[in-house]
């Protein structure tokens, strides 16, 4: 059992004094990296190479990111039993938050507990409801066990659901950021999203909004839709990859030219093509920021590159920040008198 202090100020404090940066992603990057599998999407990286994941953290809150969040997405009971290592679940997720709070501690950043879909969850069955129920509680306990700041609750699918999970975080007295996953075309399976949001927020949820699925593109109008419909913070974290109305989703991206991809999909190993550059991810949250929204964050794809740039034009000067480009003193296109004439030369 830990004494960890509560990180000053809290979320709510911060939200309220201005934006709040959250850093997600850690299944795909660390799946690019090559030690997380596509697929099943398991964390056991947190087992075998907690290393990696405490410099994960680190890269994040050094590129800017207020917010540390334990990986223990998909580190719960249902997907640990996929894989046929039900047993080690606690282990995986005391090991992760305790990762994680190392990093917090360091940096002076949030420590938020994670909990996530369950993926069985059944509306019409009271037994499934009650799996997942459980399923939350214990990875809630073990997250208030580590002393988190927060409880993020995220890519709910399902309204019930994530009302399952936000009245789990509550009961343990954490504050609640829940994010939907928009389901192409832009629905819940049990509601609109933005009813969906108003339901949570009508619920106590400290924070609600979106994560996952959805571009910068095609997640703003569902952000600016909750913006005016509920009272309570919004959230608002895409993936990074450039969706459209005909493609809404990192799902839903299908590239008929392609003979290498099964069904033309290329979820997950070939978004590369797809992806949106820092710049635009500065935008997203530049625009979305404007609206007020002030819980902003990358999810999949989400690389340390975005959050600097993210940070940057929410007026943040992360340490990242020294080594921000600066092109004056590039060699062939430098504009720094020390730059060399026969180097620049060659800028045409
Ligand atoms: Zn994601």
């Amino acid at each position: 059992m830990t004494t960890r202090q509560p990180t000053s100020p809290d979320l709510m404090e911060r939200l309220d004094a201005g934006p709040v940066i959250c850093a997600e992603g850690y299944l795909f990057e660390l799946e690019r990296r090559g030690y997380l599998q596509a697929g099943p999407y398991v964390p056991e990286v947190v087992l075998e190479h907690p290393d990696l994941v405490r410099q994960l953290h680190r890269e994040f809150v050094h590129a800017g990111s207020d917010v540390v969040e334990a990986f223990t997405y998909y580190a719960h009971r249902e997907k640990l039993t996929v894989i046929g290592k039900e047993q080690g679940v606690e282990r995986l997720n005391r090991d992760a938050l305790a990762i994680a709070s190392e990093v917090a501690d360091e940096s002076g950043a949030l420590l938020a507990g994670n909990v996530c879909n369950t993926n069985i969850w059944n509306p019409d069955s009271a037994r499934s409801r009650t799996a997942a129920r459980e399923m939350f509680e214990e990875q809630v306990e073990w997250a208030v066990d580590a002393d988190v700041d927060f409880v993020i609750g995220e890519t709910f699918e399902w309204v019930g659901e994530a009302m399952a999970a936000l009245e789990t975080i509550k009961a343990a007295g954490k504050h609640a950021v829940i994010t939907f996953s928009i389901v192409p075309p832009g629905t819940l399976f049990d509601a609109n999203p933005v009813e969906g949001c108003r339901r949570l927020a009508d619920a106590g949820a400290d924070v609600v909004g979106f994560n996952c699925s959805y571009g910068p593109g095609t997640m703003l109008p569902l952000v600016e839709a909750v913006r005016e419909n509920v009272s309570c913070h919004v959230a608002a974290l895409p993936v990074p990859y450039r969706t459209t109305d005909e493609h809404p989703s990192f799902f839903s991206f299908r590239d008929p030219n392609r003979d290498d991809l099964p069904d033309g999909n290329p979820f997950p190993a070939a978004l590369d093509s797809y992806a949106c550059d820092r710049l635009e991810m500065a935008s997203f949250a530049r625009r979305v920021h404007d609206m007020d929204v002030r819980y902003i964050g990358v999810c999949c794809g989400a690389g340390p590159h975005h959050i600097r740039s993210i940070a940057e034009v929410l007026g943040r000067t992360p340490p990242a920040r020294r080594y921000s480009p600066d092109m004056s003193k590039h060699a062939s296109l430098g504009t720094d008198p020390i730059v060399t004439e026969v180097s620049r030369r060659y800028a045409d």
